[in-house]
């Protein structure tokens, strides 16, 4: 999951981008309300953990900008004991949750979970790229109209990867959402698993190169992209197999 923390406090901020990066999110970090703004609008998080009393624009101004311009962010704000008007309202102004001060971090992750599960319910039932649709209801998926059968691990990761499509998803970031687990676990199943899934949804007919929809990016992770839209990259030469071992 993509991640903004909005927190003044430097210490709570650098404590929630280091814990939630352990966890293996993509976590920004930024100290004031207008950089939080500036930076969702170009960084599009999946979830914004918002403070409330910041420098430049405050939490509840930050809130109300996002949601007149129907930025769609699961918004977490944390905000203080004392501060119950602030709270109601920023219920109130769209925001998803709220947590108090001091919170500990096993709750933080709990409520972050639950409001992304929340996310992906009302999300859209059926992902395409290309000729590709992953329909997420009915555990299915197909390729130029034929199905596909794929393991539930399969699936799961083929399904995160759509969720992000034209983004690249880093192995940790895919460790985290399909196994739950941490990336220093010095396994290499993300790697097998995605030619497991090459072999089905690329390699199955699709023989030509350029429509080859799931792509390395090298050094950084994988990305489910439509390669019409895709910037081309020099690709390493197939190897002929990846050994099937797994490290877990
Ligand atoms: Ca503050």
């Amino acid at each position: 999951m993509h991640v903004l923390v909005v927190e003044d406090d430097r210490a709570l901020g650098a404590f929630l981008k280091k814990g939630l990066e352990t966890e293996g999110h993509r976590v920004e970090w930024v100290e004031d309300g207008e950089a939080a703004l500036v930076y969702s609008a170009e960084g599009r998080p999946d979830l914004i953990l918002l403070d409330l009393g910041l420098p430049k624009r405050d939490g509840l101004e930050v809130l109300s900008e996002l949601r007149a311009r129907h930025d769609d962010a699961a918004v977490l704000v944390l905000t203080g004991r004392g501060d119950l008007q602030a709270r109601v309202e920023s219920l109130d102004m769209g925001a998803d949750d709220c947590l108090l001060k001091p919170f500990s971090f096993i709750e933080l992750t709990a409520r972050c979970r639950a409001l992304l599960r929340r996310r992906q319910q009302f999300a859209d039932p059926v992902l395409r790229c290309d000729d590709l649709e992953l329909h997420r209801v009915e555990h299915k998926v197909t390729r130029a109209g034929l199905t596909i059968g794929l393991t539930a691990k399969e699936f799961a990761l083929l399904e995160c990867l759509m969720l992000h499509r034209g983004e690249c998803v880093s192995r940790s970031q895919l460790l985290q959402e399909v196994w739950q687990m941490r990336e220093e676990s010095g396994t290499n199943i993300v790697d097998v698993y995605i030619n497991y899934l090459r072999r089905k949804v690329d390699a199955g007919g699709v023989r030509d190169v350029r429509r080859r929809l799931i792509q390395t990016v090298r050094g950084m992770g994988y990305r489910v992209s439509s390669p019409i839209q895709a910037v081309p990259a020099p690709e390493a030469p197939r190897q002929p197999s990846i050994p099937a071992r797994i490290y877990a």
